[in-house]
Protein backbone atom coordinates (compact mmCIF):
# COMPACT_ATOMS: atom_id res chain seq x y z
CA UNK A 1 0.00 0.00 0.00
CA UNK A 2 0.73 3.42 -0.66
CA UNK A 3 1.62 5.57 2.80
CA UNK A 4 -0.65 8.66 2.79
CA UNK A 5 0.09 12.03 4.29
CA UNK A 6 -0.86 12.24 7.96
CA UNK A 7 -4.11 13.88 8.41
CA UNK A 8 -4.43 17.79 8.90
CA UNK A 9 -6.81 18.45 12.07
CA UNK A 10 -5.76 21.66 12.97
CA UNK A 11 -9.01 23.77 11.85
CA UNK A 12 -11.19 20.69 14.21
CA UNK A 13 -8.40 21.09 17.23
CA UNK A 14 -9.11 25.21 17.00
CA UNK A 15 -12.63 25.26 17.01
CA UNK A 16 -12.66 22.49 19.88
CA UNK A 17 -10.33 24.53 21.92
CA UNK A 18 -12.89 27.54 21.59
CA UNK A 19 -15.61 24.97 21.99
CA UNK A 20 -14.14 24.11 25.32
CA UNK A 21 -14.30 27.41 26.59
CA UNK A 22 -18.04 28.02 25.96
CA UNK A 23 -19.44 24.42 26.21
CA UNK A 24 -18.55 21.82 29.09
CA UNK A 25 -16.07 19.79 27.47
CA UNK A 26 -16.48 21.54 24.05
CA UNK A 27 -19.38 19.12 22.77
CA UNK A 28 -23.04 19.35 23.48
CA UNK A 29 -23.84 15.40 23.65
CA UNK A 30 -20.72 13.93 25.70
CA UNK A 31 -19.93 10.69 23.50
CA UNK A 32 -19.09 13.23 20.76
CA UNK A 33 -15.75 14.48 22.58
CA UNK A 34 -13.79 11.59 21.74
CA UNK A 35 -13.51 11.12 25.90
CA UNK A 36 -13.34 6.77 25.06
CA UNK A 37 -11.21 6.70 22.40
CA UNK A 38 -8.78 9.68 22.72
CA UNK A 39 -7.45 12.32 20.55
CA UNK A 40 -9.82 15.60 19.16
CA UNK A 41 -13.22 15.13 17.69
CA UNK A 42 -13.69 16.34 14.16
CA UNK A 43 -16.03 18.94 13.29
CA UNK A 44 -18.00 18.23 10.45
CA UNK A 45 -18.93 20.81 8.00
CA UNK A 46 -21.42 18.62 5.23
CA UNK A 47 -22.40 15.37 4.88
CA UNK A 48 -23.21 13.53 1.16
CA UNK A 49 -24.69 10.19 0.66
CA UNK A 50 -22.28 7.68 3.35
CA UNK A 51 -19.51 10.00 3.02
CA UNK A 52 -19.08 13.56 5.52
CA UNK A 53 -16.36 15.94 5.48
CA UNK A 54 -14.69 18.14 8.38
CA UNK A 55 -13.42 21.34 8.64
CA UNK A 56 -10.01 20.64 7.28
CA UNK A 57 -11.23 18.98 4.16
CA UNK A 58 -10.83 14.97 5.28
CA UNK A 59 -13.88 12.83 3.66
CA UNK A 60 -14.91 9.77 5.92
CA UNK A 61 -17.10 7.28 5.12
CA UNK A 62 -19.43 7.56 8.03
CA UNK A 63 -20.50 4.35 10.13
CA UNK A 64 -22.19 6.66 12.65
CA UNK A 65 -24.70 8.08 10.79
CA UNK A 66 -25.94 10.77 13.53
CA UNK A 67 -26.06 7.83 15.65
CA UNK A 68 -28.99 6.21 13.76
CA UNK A 69 -31.14 8.36 11.94
CA UNK A 70 -29.46 8.82 8.47
CA UNK A 71 -31.04 5.31 7.23
CA UNK A 72 -30.70 6.84 3.58
CA UNK A 73 -27.64 8.80 4.10
CA UNK A 74 -26.81 12.52 4.39
CA UNK A 75 -28.63 14.77 2.35
CA UNK A 76 -30.65 12.36 0.66
CA UNK A 77 -32.01 14.85 -2.37
CA UNK A 78 -36.14 14.04 -1.98
CA UNK A 79 -35.62 14.49 1.81
CA UNK A 80 -33.55 17.92 1.62
CA UNK A 81 -36.51 18.82 -0.91
CA UNK A 82 -39.04 18.44 1.25
CA UNK A 83 -37.57 19.73 4.21
CA UNK A 84 -37.09 23.14 1.89
CA UNK A 85 -40.62 23.41 0.87
CA UNK A 86 -41.57 22.88 4.24
CA UNK A 87 -38.98 25.77 5.47
CA UNK A 88 -39.84 28.01 2.96
CA UNK A 89 -43.93 28.02 3.74
CA UNK A 90 -42.85 28.49 7.53
CA UNK A 91 -41.01 26.78 10.68
CA UNK A 92 -43.00 26.41 13.52
CA UNK A 93 -46.58 27.49 14.18
CA UNK A 94 -47.38 25.86 17.44
CA UNK A 95 -51.10 24.63 16.03
CA UNK A 96 -51.98 21.40 14.38
CA UNK A 97 -50.15 20.89 11.02
CA UNK A 98 -50.53 18.06 8.53
CA UNK A 99 -47.18 16.66 8.07
CA UNK A 100 -47.67 15.47 11.93
CA UNK A 101 -50.40 13.56 11.40
CA UNK A 102 -49.21 11.65 7.79
CA UNK A 103 -46.41 10.75 10.03
CA UNK A 104 -48.72 9.34 13.12
CA UNK A 105 -50.51 7.76 10.60
CA UNK A 106 -47.16 6.17 9.22
CA UNK A 107 -45.55 4.87 12.60
CA UNK A 108 -49.54 3.76 13.36
CA UNK A 109 -49.26 1.60 9.85
CA UNK A 110 -45.97 0.33 10.46
CA UNK A 111 -45.89 -0.94 14.08
CA UNK A 112 -48.82 -1.85 16.63
CA UNK A 113 -49.47 1.30 18.36
CA UNK A 114 -52.95 2.59 17.82
CA UNK A 115 -51.71 6.28 19.22
CA UNK A 116 -48.76 8.25 19.15
CA UNK A 117 -47.43 11.25 20.39
CA UNK A 118 -44.45 13.46 18.87
CA UNK A 119 -41.40 14.86 21.53
CA UNK A 120 -38.58 16.45 20.44
CA UNK A 121 -36.09 14.12 21.91
CA UNK A 122 -36.20 10.31 22.45
CA UNK A 123 -35.55 11.23 26.23
CA UNK A 124 -38.81 12.92 26.42
CA UNK A 125 -40.22 10.17 24.95
CA UNK A 126 -39.09 7.58 27.41
CA UNK A 127 -40.11 10.04 30.01
CA UNK A 128 -43.03 10.68 28.90
CA UNK A 129 -44.22 6.65 28.57
CA UNK A 130 -43.38 6.08 31.86
CA UNK A 131 -45.29 9.07 33.60
CA UNK A 132 -47.94 7.33 31.74
CA UNK A 133 -47.24 4.00 32.42
CA UNK A 134 -47.55 5.22 36.17
CA UNK A 135 -50.57 7.48 35.46
CA UNK A 136 -52.65 4.99 34.13
CA UNK A 137 -51.38 1.57 36.38
CA UNK A 138 -51.90 4.08 39.54
CA UNK A 139 -48.27 2.22 40.70
CA UNK A 140 -44.59 3.69 40.50
CA UNK A 141 -42.02 1.62 40.08
CA UNK A 142 -40.25 1.04 37.42
CA UNK A 143 -38.15 -2.12 36.11
CA UNK A 144 -35.36 -1.34 33.59
CA UNK A 145 -32.13 -3.47 32.27
CA UNK A 146 -28.35 -2.95 33.04
CA UNK A 147 -26.63 -1.74 29.76
CA UNK A 148 -30.00 -0.37 28.67
CA UNK A 149 -29.79 3.25 27.47
CA UNK A 150 -33.35 5.24 27.33
CA UNK A 151 -31.89 8.60 27.54
CA UNK A 152 -30.95 10.95 30.39
CA UNK A 153 -34.44 10.43 31.91
CA UNK A 154 -33.95 10.82 35.74
CA UNK A 155 -35.35 7.61 36.96
CA UNK A 156 -33.34 5.55 34.45
CA UNK A 157 -30.14 7.17 35.36
CA UNK A 158 -29.80 4.20 37.46
CA UNK A 159 -27.31 1.53 38.88
CA UNK A 160 -28.15 -1.78 39.76
CA UNK A 161 -28.30 -1.52 43.98
CA UNK A 162 -26.04 -4.75 45.61
CA UNK A 163 -28.34 -7.81 45.15
CA UNK A 164 -30.70 -8.32 42.00
CA UNK A 165 -34.02 -7.53 43.76
CA UNK A 166 -32.77 -3.84 45.15
CA UNK A 167 -33.73 -0.68 44.15
CA UNK A 168 -31.43 1.37 42.26
CA UNK A 169 -28.61 3.70 42.95
CA UNK A 170 -28.63 7.08 41.39
CA UNK A 171 -26.00 6.65 38.16
CA UNK A 172 -24.71 10.14 38.18
CA UNK A 173 -24.68 12.98 40.55
CA UNK A 174 -27.51 15.43 40.00
CA UNK A 175 -29.83 12.84 40.71
CA UNK A 176 -32.08 12.60 43.65
CA UNK A 177 -32.24 9.29 45.18
CA UNK A 178 -35.86 9.72 45.55
CA UNK A 179 -36.13 9.61 41.97
CA UNK A 180 -34.57 5.91 41.53
CA UNK A 181 -35.50 4.49 44.34
CA UNK A 182 -38.48 3.49 42.67
CA UNK A 183 -36.32 1.85 39.68
CA UNK A 184 -34.93 -1.90 39.73
CA UNK A 185 -32.17 -2.89 37.90
CA UNK A 186 -31.63 -6.06 36.73
CA UNK A 187 -29.16 -7.78 34.48
CA UNK A 188 -30.24 -8.34 30.72
CA UNK A 189 -31.81 -11.65 29.35
CA UNK A 190 -32.09 -12.61 33.00
CA UNK A 191 -35.45 -14.40 33.20
CA UNK A 192 -35.01 -15.98 37.19
CA UNK A 193 -33.84 -11.76 38.29
CA UNK A 194 -37.29 -11.02 36.10
CA UNK A 195 -39.19 -13.49 38.36
CA UNK A 196 -37.70 -12.98 41.50
CA UNK A 197 -38.85 -8.98 40.95
CA UNK A 198 -42.23 -9.61 39.86
CA UNK A 199 -43.17 -11.35 42.77
CA UNK A 200 -41.55 -9.74 45.08
CA UNK A 201 -42.96 -6.06 43.83
CA UNK A 202 -45.25 -7.11 41.15
CA UNK A 203 -48.13 -5.25 42.66
CA UNK A 204 -46.44 -2.34 42.70
CA UNK A 205 -44.65 -2.45 39.51
CA UNK A 206 -46.07 0.46 37.03
CA UNK A 207 -43.76 -0.83 34.04
CA UNK A 208 -41.15 -2.49 32.38
CA UNK A 209 -39.10 -0.87 30.18
CA UNK A 210 -36.27 -2.55 27.91
CA UNK A 211 -34.54 -1.62 24.17
CA UNK A 212 -36.62 -3.86 21.97
CA UNK A 213 -33.01 -5.46 21.16
CA UNK A 214 -30.49 -3.27 23.31
CA UNK A 215 -27.86 -1.31 20.86
CA UNK A 216 -26.43 0.58 23.40
CA UNK A 217 -23.84 -2.00 25.56
CA UNK A 218 -23.07 -2.34 21.94
CA UNK A 219 -25.79 -5.09 20.12
CA UNK A 220 -26.92 -7.73 22.90
CA UNK A 221 -29.80 -9.28 21.07
CA UNK A 222 -32.80 -11.12 24.07
CA UNK A 223 -32.44 -14.67 23.82
CA UNK A 224 -34.99 -16.40 22.37
CA UNK A 225 -38.88 -15.80 23.39
CA UNK A 226 -37.29 -13.40 26.06
CA UNK A 227 -39.11 -10.44 25.09
CA UNK A 228 -42.35 -12.43 24.70
CA UNK A 229 -42.07 -13.81 28.45
CA UNK A 230 -40.99 -10.13 29.23
CA UNK A 231 -44.58 -9.10 27.89
CA UNK A 232 -46.50 -12.31 29.29
CA UNK A 233 -44.84 -11.53 32.79
CA UNK A 234 -45.86 -7.68 32.87
CA UNK A 235 -49.53 -9.12 31.51
CA UNK A 236 -50.16 -11.37 34.31
CA UNK A 237 -48.60 -8.43 37.07
CA UNK A 238 -50.89 -5.67 36.14
CA UNK A 239 -47.53 -3.51 34.74
CA UNK A 240 -47.17 -2.12 31.02
CA UNK A 241 -44.30 -3.23 28.89
CA UNK A 242 -42.40 -0.35 27.30
CA UNK A 243 -40.49 -1.64 24.07
CA UNK A 244 -37.73 1.37 23.83
CA UNK A 245 -37.12 1.53 19.99
CA UNK A 246 -35.58 4.82 19.71
CA UNK A 247 -32.74 3.04 18.57
CA UNK A 248 -34.51 0.53 16.57
CA UNK A 249 -37.28 1.67 15.33
CA UNK A 250 -37.33 1.82 11.50
CA UNK A 251 -34.00 0.64 11.36
CA UNK A 252 -33.27 -2.66 12.88
CA UNK A 253 -36.32 -3.80 9.84
CA UNK A 254 -39.03 -2.11 8.24
CA UNK A 255 -40.74 -2.64 11.40
CA UNK A 256 -38.14 -2.14 13.75
CA UNK A 257 -36.61 -4.07 16.37
CA UNK A 258 -40.07 -5.48 16.83
CA UNK A 259 -39.68 -7.15 12.87
CA UNK A 260 -36.65 -9.39 14.65
CA UNK A 261 -38.85 -11.47 17.13
CA UNK A 262 -42.47 -9.24 18.05
CA UNK A 263 -43.82 -10.39 14.57
CA UNK A 264 -43.86 -14.20 15.31
CA UNK A 265 -43.30 -14.28 18.74
CA UNK A 266 -47.04 -13.04 18.86
CA UNK A 267 -45.98 -9.76 21.70
CA UNK A 268 -46.78 -6.70 21.71
CA UNK A 269 -46.10 -4.08 23.76
CA UNK A 270 -48.55 -1.76 25.43
CA UNK A 271 -46.30 1.81 25.00
CA UNK A 272 -43.09 2.13 22.41
CA UNK A 273 -41.13 4.91 21.89
CA UNK A 274 -39.10 6.22 18.60
CA UNK A 275 -37.13 8.32 17.59
CA UNK A 276 -33.52 8.74 15.45
CA UNK A 277 -35.09 7.79 11.97
CA UNK A 278 -38.50 8.53 11.75
CA UNK A 279 -37.20 12.25 12.70
CA UNK A 280 -34.66 12.08 9.17
CA UNK A 281 -31.89 13.62 10.94
CA UNK A 282 -34.34 16.12 12.42
CA UNK A 283 -35.52 16.49 16.32
CA UNK A 284 -38.55 14.46 16.46
CA UNK A 285 -39.78 11.92 18.86
CA UNK A 286 -42.68 10.11 19.81
CA UNK A 287 -43.91 7.27 21.79
CA UNK A 288 -47.62 5.30 21.25
CA UNK A 289 -49.15 2.25 22.31
CA UNK A 290 -52.50 0.94 22.98
CA UNK A 291 -55.45 3.34 22.34
CA UNK A 292 -57.00 2.42 25.92
CA UNK A 293 -53.69 3.81 27.26
CA UNK A 294 -52.96 6.81 25.15
CA UNK A 295 -56.14 8.19 25.47
CA UNK A 296 -54.88 8.81 29.35
CA UNK A 297 -52.91 11.62 28.26
CA UNK A 298 -54.00 15.38 27.93
CA UNK A 299 -56.44 16.28 26.65
CA UNK A 300 -57.96 13.29 26.50
CA UNK A 301 -57.14 12.27 29.81
CA UNK A 302 -55.58 13.50 33.36
CA UNK A 303 -51.88 12.66 32.45
CA UNK A 304 -50.20 16.01 31.18
CA UNK A 305 -47.47 16.11 28.58
CA UNK A 306 -46.50 18.86 26.32
CA UNK A 307 -44.05 20.19 23.97
CA UNK A 308 -43.56 23.46 21.89
CA UNK A 309 -42.02 21.95 18.61
CA UNK A 310 -43.47 18.73 19.68
CA UNK A 311 -44.68 17.56 16.13
CA UNK A 312 -43.03 20.23 14.41
CA UNK A 313 -43.81 20.37 10.47
CA UNK A 314 -40.00 20.21 9.22
CA UNK A 315 -38.83 17.85 11.46
CA UNK A 316 -42.09 15.60 10.61
CA UNK A 317 -41.90 16.31 6.99
CA UNK A 318 -38.36 15.19 6.93
CA UNK A 319 -39.57 12.21 9.34
CA UNK A 320 -42.39 11.16 6.93
CA UNK A 321 -40.25 11.20 3.80
CA UNK A 322 -37.58 9.29 5.24
CA UNK A 323 -40.11 6.70 5.92
CA UNK A 324 -41.84 6.74 2.99
CA UNK A 325 -38.08 6.17 0.68
CA UNK A 326 -37.41 3.51 3.10
CA UNK A 327 -38.50 0.88 0.97
CA UNK A 328 -37.59 -3.31 1.60
CA UNK A 329 -34.98 -2.51 -0.88
CA UNK A 330 -33.58 -0.33 1.29
CA UNK A 331 -33.44 -2.40 4.34
CA UNK A 332 -32.61 -5.44 2.33
CA UNK A 333 -29.32 -2.96 1.03
CA UNK A 334 -28.29 -2.04 4.51
CA UNK A 335 -29.09 -5.20 6.21
CA UNK A 336 -26.18 -6.50 2.50
CA UNK A 337 -23.71 -3.66 3.41
CA UNK A 338 -23.90 -3.98 7.14
CA UNK A 339 -23.13 -7.90 7.09
CA UNK A 340 -20.32 -7.50 4.56
CA UNK A 341 -18.24 -4.89 7.02
CA UNK A 342 -19.04 -7.36 9.84
CA UNK A 343 -17.75 -10.16 8.44
CA UNK A 344 -15.30 -8.03 6.90
CA UNK A 345 -14.28 -6.88 10.47
CA UNK A 346 -14.34 -9.93 12.01
CA UNK A 347 -12.00 -11.58 9.19
CA UNK A 348 -9.53 -8.72 9.41
CA UNK A 349 -9.42 -9.05 13.55
CA UNK A 350 -8.93 -13.26 13.20
CA UNK A 351 -6.40 -12.68 11.23
CA UNK A 352 -4.34 -10.32 13.53
CA UNK A 353 -5.12 -12.74 15.85
CA UNK A 354 -7.70 -10.18 18.34
CA UNK A 355 -10.19 -11.97 20.22
CA UNK A 356 -14.02 -10.33 19.38
CA UNK A 357 -17.38 -11.26 18.98
CA UNK A 358 -19.53 -9.85 16.20
CA UNK A 359 -23.00 -9.37 16.83
CA UNK A 360 -26.31 -8.17 14.99
CA UNK A 361 -29.97 -7.28 14.70
CA UNK A 362 -30.89 -7.03 11.72
CA UNK A 363 -29.37 -4.12 10.08
CA UNK A 364 -27.58 -3.35 13.08
CA UNK A 365 -24.37 -5.24 14.23
CA UNK A 366 -21.41 -4.03 16.80
CA UNK A 367 -18.35 -5.92 17.17
CA UNK A 368 -16.58 -6.03 21.04
CA UNK A 369 -12.92 -6.39 20.92
CA UNK A 370 -11.62 -8.55 23.90
CA UNK A 371 -8.36 -8.45 25.91
CA UNK A 372 -5.75 -11.18 24.04
CA UNK A 373 -6.29 -13.94 26.97
CA UNK A 374 -9.71 -13.34 26.91
CA UNK A 375 -12.52 -16.42 26.48
CA UNK A 376 -14.79 -15.69 23.39
CA UNK A 377 -18.67 -16.41 23.84
CA UNK A 378 -21.62 -14.66 23.15
CA UNK A 379 -22.25 -11.31 25.23
CA UNK A 380 -25.79 -11.69 26.69
CA UNK A 381 -25.57 -9.14 29.59
CA UNK A 382 -23.78 -5.58 30.53
CA UNK A 383 -21.69 -7.31 32.33
CA UNK A 384 -20.17 -9.58 29.48
CA UNK A 385 -20.19 -6.53 26.99
CA UNK A 386 -17.88 -4.79 30.00
CA UNK A 387 -15.13 -7.17 30.02
CA UNK A 388 -14.30 -5.19 26.07
CA UNK A 389 -10.26 -4.24 25.83
CA UNK A 390 -11.21 -0.30 25.80
CA UNK A 391 -7.49 0.39 24.66
CA UNK A 392 -8.03 -2.39 22.01
CA UNK A 393 -10.49 -0.33 20.40
CA UNK A 394 -9.00 3.14 20.80
CA UNK A 395 -6.37 2.03 18.67
CA UNK A 396 -8.07 -0.07 15.75
CA UNK A 397 -11.00 3.44 16.05
CA UNK A 398 -7.93 5.27 15.03
CA UNK A 399 -6.57 3.68 12.80
CA UNK A 400 -9.62 3.46 11.02
CA UNK A 401 -9.85 7.39 11.13
CA UNK A 402 -6.59 8.11 9.37
CA UNK A 403 -7.54 5.60 6.33
CA UNK A 404 -10.63 7.63 6.20
CA UNK A 405 -13.56 5.77 7.92
CA UNK A 406 -15.66 7.41 10.64
CA UNK A 407 -16.52 4.38 13.17
CA UNK A 408 -18.46 5.35 16.92
CA UNK A 409 -15.84 6.58 19.34
CA UNK A 410 -16.99 4.39 21.90
CA UNK A 411 -16.48 0.63 22.17
CA UNK A 412 -20.12 -0.18 23.63
CA UNK A 413 -21.65 1.13 19.41
CA UNK A 414 -23.36 0.53 16.96
CA UNK A 415 -21.82 0.86 13.63
CA UNK A 416 -24.84 2.59 11.41
CA UNK A 417 -25.18 1.51 7.84
CA UNK A 418 -27.03 3.47 5.21
CA UNK A 419 -28.79 3.11 1.97
CA UNK A 420 -26.08 5.32 0.46
CA UNK A 421 -23.34 2.76 1.22
CA UNK A 422 -22.23 2.13 -2.20
CA UNK A 423 -19.81 -0.80 -2.91
CA UNK A 424 -17.04 1.98 -3.32
CA UNK A 425 -17.63 3.34 0.43
CA UNK A 426 -17.87 -0.47 1.62
CA UNK A 427 -14.52 -1.50 -0.29
CA UNK A 428 -12.80 1.58 1.37
CA UNK A 429 -13.66 0.58 5.08
CA UNK A 430 -12.62 -3.30 4.21
CA UNK A 431 -9.37 -1.75 2.89
CA UNK A 432 -8.61 -0.30 6.41
CA UNK A 433 -10.09 -3.41 8.53
CA UNK A 434 -6.69 -4.95 8.34
CA UNK A 435 -4.22 -2.20 9.87
CA UNK A 436 -6.95 -1.10 12.16
CA UNK A 437 -6.90 -4.98 13.20
CA UNK A 438 -3.17 -5.20 13.41
CA UNK A 439 -3.27 -1.61 15.80
CA UNK A 440 -5.49 -3.50 18.13
CA UNK A 441 -3.46 -6.48 18.34
CA UNK A 442 -0.59 -4.38 19.46
CA UNK A 443 -2.88 -2.81 22.46
N1 LIG B 1 -33.59 5.32 23.94
C1 LIG B 1 -32.67 4.69 23.21
C2 LIG B 1 -32.77 3.21 23.00
C3 LIG B 1 -31.61 5.41 22.63
O1 LIG B 1 -30.69 4.76 21.91
C4 LIG B 1 -31.54 6.80 22.86
C5 LIG B 1 -30.42 7.65 22.26
N2 LIG B 1 -29.26 7.01 21.92
C6 LIG B 1 -32.52 7.41 23.63
C7 LIG B 1 -33.54 6.64 24.16
C8 LIG B 1 -32.50 8.88 23.90
O2 LIG B 1 -32.79 9.62 22.76
P1 LIG B 1 -32.30 11.15 22.63
O3 LIG B 1 -30.81 11.12 22.56
O4 LIG B 1 -32.96 11.63 21.38
O5 LIG B 1 -32.81 11.85 23.85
Amino acid sequence: TTSRPARTTTRSADLFARASAVTPGGVNSPVRAFGAVGGTPRFITRGAGARITDVDGNEYVDLVGSWGPMLLGHAHPQVQEAVLAAVSRGTSYGTPTEPEVLLAEEIVSRTPVERVRFTSSGTEATMSAIRLARGFTGRDVVVKFAGCYHGHVDALLASAGSGLATFAIPGTPGVPESATDLTLVLPYNDRAAVEKVFAEHGDRIACLITEATPGNMGIVPPEPGFNAFLAETCRAHGALFVSDEVMTGFRATRLGGWGLDGAHEGWVPDLMTFGKVMGGGLPAAAFGGRADVMEHLAPSGPVYQAGTLAGNPVATTAGLTTLQLATDEVYAHVDRVATVIREGASAALTQAGVPHVAQSAGTMFSVFLLAGDAPVAPVRDFDGASRQHLPAYAAFFHAMLEAGVHLPPSAYEVWFCSAAHDDRAVQQVLDALPAAARAAAAT
